[in-house]
C-alpha cells in the first residue's frame, strides 16, 4: 500500500496525507462506550469497506498528517504520535520506530522545508512528530517552522492539575513534544476565539474533545476545506454525532462542536479532511435535515 494518499486541489492549496499508522481491531464498545451493540450494528451496513476490519466487527482508525502546500508555504496539520517516545501507560505508542520522515521525503518535503506546524490539540497522536530524539534530547523536528498551538491547550496540559482518567494516554506529551518547541522559541499561540491565519486559513474553536481543540477552515475561490482534528474519530459519528469517544474530555462541548462542524461542512460543500477516518480519510458530508451522511473522496 502506498504511504501517500491522493492529492487534493482545493481552495488554492494542495493537500496530501502522509500516513503514520493504522490502528486495527478497535472495538466499537471501547471507542464509543455509550453505544450499544445494537446501535453499532444498525450503522455497520452503511460503513465503507475501509472503515472496518475484514470480519466487520472491529474498526480501523488512521493516524496521519495532512501536508498542505499553498503557493507560499508548506504546512503540516497534526503530527501523529512520533518515534522513541516514552509512553509506558500507552503501550500502542511506546518506543515506536516508524519511517514517517521517509514518507514525508517521498512526498517531496524535507523537515527543513516546513514553514508551519499546526496542532489541532495537544493529545498524544497529534503532536508526536513535533520533536525527535537527538543525542538523548528532544529537539524540534522542523527547525525552520513556526509551530502553532491553541493557547488553552498549552495552558491546560502544562499543569499536572489537568491530568485525569481520560487524558492519561497523553501523559508525557507536553514534556517531550510541546515544551521543547516553546523552549526553542518556535511556538505561536492561537487564542480561544480562533481567527484568521495566513491568507486563507481560519481557526475555528471546536472545544470538547479537548479543552482548546481547534479545527481549521481553508477558503478561497468559492471552495472550502475543513481539517476537523478530533471532532470525529470515525464515520460512525457522522451518522451519530451524539456519540463521544472514550478520549473526549468534555462530553457536552464535544457533541456541540461535532454538530457545528458537520453543519458547516455540509452547508458549505466543504471537503472534510479527517484526522482518524481510514481509507482516503477525506470526503464530503451531506445533510438531510438533522441527519448527516459521509462519502469518501
Ligand atoms: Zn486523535
Amino acid at each position: 500500500m502506498s504511504d501517500l494518499g491522493k492529492e487534493y486541489h482545493i481552495a488554492g492549496v494542495t493537500v496530501r496525507k502522509v500516513q503514520e499508522q493504522y490502528l486495527r481491531q478497535v472495538a466499537p464498545s471501547f471507542l464509543y462506550p455509550a453505544a450499544t451493540v445494537e446501535e453499532i450494528e444498525a450503522i455497520e451496513p452503511g460503513l465503507a469497506a475501509a472503515d472496518m476490519d475484514d470480519e466487520r466487527e472491529t474498526l480501523v482508525v488512521s493516524i496521519h498528517t495532512w501536508l498542505v502546500t499553498t503557493p507560499d508555504h508548506v504546512i503540516l496539520i497534526d503530527t501523529g504520535s512520533g518515534n522513541d517516545k516514552e509512553r509506558p501507560r500507552n503501550p500502542g505508542f511506546h518506543h515506536q520506530s516508524i519511517p514517517f520522515l521517509e514518507r514525508l521525503h517521498h512526498a517531496g518535503v524535507e523537515p527543513g522545508d516546513v514553514d508551519f506546524v499546526i496542532n489541532t490539540h495537544l493529545h498524544v497522536d497529534h503532536s508526536g512528530w513535533n520533536t525527535v530524539l537527538e543525542h538523548g534530547k528532544w529537539v524540534p523536528t522542523f527547525k525552520n517552522a513556526r509551530y502553532v498551538f491553541p493557547r488553552a491547550e498549552q495552558e491546560y496540559y502544562s499543569s499536572t492539575a489537568s491530568h485525569n482518567d481520560v487524558n492519561i494516554p497523553s501523559l508525557g506529551v507536553y514534556e517531550d513534544s510541546v515544551w521543547p518547541i516553546i523552549d526553542g522559541g518556535l511556538a505561536d499561540f492561537i487564542d480561544s476565539t480562533g481567527g484568521s491565519f495566513l491568507d486563507r486559513f481560519t481557526f475555528l474553536p471546536t472545544p470538547g474533545h479537548s479543552i482548546g481543540h481547534m479545527s481549521v477552515l481553508v477558503e478561497a475561490g468559492g471552495e472550502a476545506a475543513i481539517f476537523g482534528g478530533d471532532v470525529m474519530h470515525h464515520p460512525i459519528q457522522v451518522e451519530r454525532p451524539d456519540l463521544n469517544t472514550v478520549f473526549c474530555e468534555f462530553a457536552d462541548q464535544a457533541t456541540r462542536s461535532r454538530r457545528r462542524i458537520l453543519e458547516l461542512a455540509a452547508d458549505n460543500r466543504a471537503l472534510y479532511f479527517s484526522t482518524h477516518f481510514p481509507g482516503s480519510s477525506a470526503g464530503h458530508v451531506t445533510r438531510n435535515g438533522n441527519r448527516f451522511r459521509w462519502s469518501y473522496a
